[in-house]
């Protein structure tokens, strides 16, 4: 039987007007959806669709099901939140596809892009990624608090504005507070940071806040955390409060 395709899609952080022009395109044509439970429980189930929940957990062996799926023919669409690229399933499936079946090298396969919720949460507070800025997720349990230091440490030793994705680890509740401890010790007390929680949803909530005054428990699992550079800075405008971070930036 010939081989079929996986595209690999992202669903952005909530909205439908957030998905790109091809993903319901993409979503529609395919036989097999595959994803965390919750995602595909947004989408609309076409005829003949079958859809292979799982929970948020073992992405490999998720990743190994759809191009098992595909090698057998299926039009498997692989669905991942936000950009399917960034903490998500595309690495998943090309470290599945790396180390598993030869065969399996012969399915086409696509990766499509999507707003990542960075993208989101920065746009609802105004332009805080203008200038240089790099991005961390806290949720990796293999991640050990040695590289989480160092990244940090870098990170603000190079002044970066700094997203944090998946900043409540279940595993781990403290990884958060110790992130802020040691930022306290490396960055100004006055830093702007934001928590953009649940952006474009129902229930999202928007605090900005500096970092010697920020509540670490504010972020849960669908927060992204900006910390800003020295640069970023706030300014009010026809009563709400917006950030960014200037477009140049003189070397310190
Ligand atoms: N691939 C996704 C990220 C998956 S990791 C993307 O590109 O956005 C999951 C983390 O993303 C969450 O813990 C949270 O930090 C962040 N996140 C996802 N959706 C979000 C939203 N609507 N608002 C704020 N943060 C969100």
């Amino acid at each position: 039987m010939n081989s079929g395709r996986l595209d690999i899609i992202g669903l952005g952080p909530g909205p439908q007007e957030w998905l790109t022009l091809e993903t319901p395109q993409i979503l529609a044509q395919a036989s097999d959806l595959i994803g965390y439970g919750p995602y595909l429980d947004r989408l609309p189930l076409g005829a003949g669709q079958t859809r292979h929940a799982s929970d948020n957990g073992a992405e490999i062996p998720r990743a190994r099901h759809g191009l098992e799926l595909a090698a057998k023919g299926a039009h498997v669409a692989v669905v991942s939140g936000g950009d399917p690229g960034v903490f998500a399933m595309a690495a998943a499936v090309f470290e599945a596809l790396e180390h598993g079946e030869a065969k399996w090298r012969d399915i086409e396969i696509a990766v499509h892009p999507g707003v990542s919720a960075m993208l989101a949460a920065a746009a609802r507070l105004g332009a805080p990624l203008g200038h240089d800025f790099c991005v961390l997720s806290l949720s990796d349990n293999l991640k050990p608090w040695g590289l989480i230091e160092t990244r940090l440490r870098a990170a603000a030793a190079g002044d970066f504005v700094i997203a944090i994705y998946n900043p409540a680890s279940k595993a781990r509740p403290a990884l958060i507070h110790d992130a802020f401890a040691l930022l306290r010790e490396l960055k100004p007390p006055e830093t702007i940071v934001g928590f953009a929680r649940a952006v474009g949803r129902k229930d999202e909530k928007l605090t900005l806040t500096t970092l010697s005054e920020a509540n670490p428990a504010l972020a849960d699992m669908s927060t992204l955390v900006l910390i800003g550079a020295h640069a970023t800075r706030g300014f009010e405008a026809r009563g709400r409060r917006w950030i960014y971070t200037p477009r140049g930036s003189e070397a310190r």
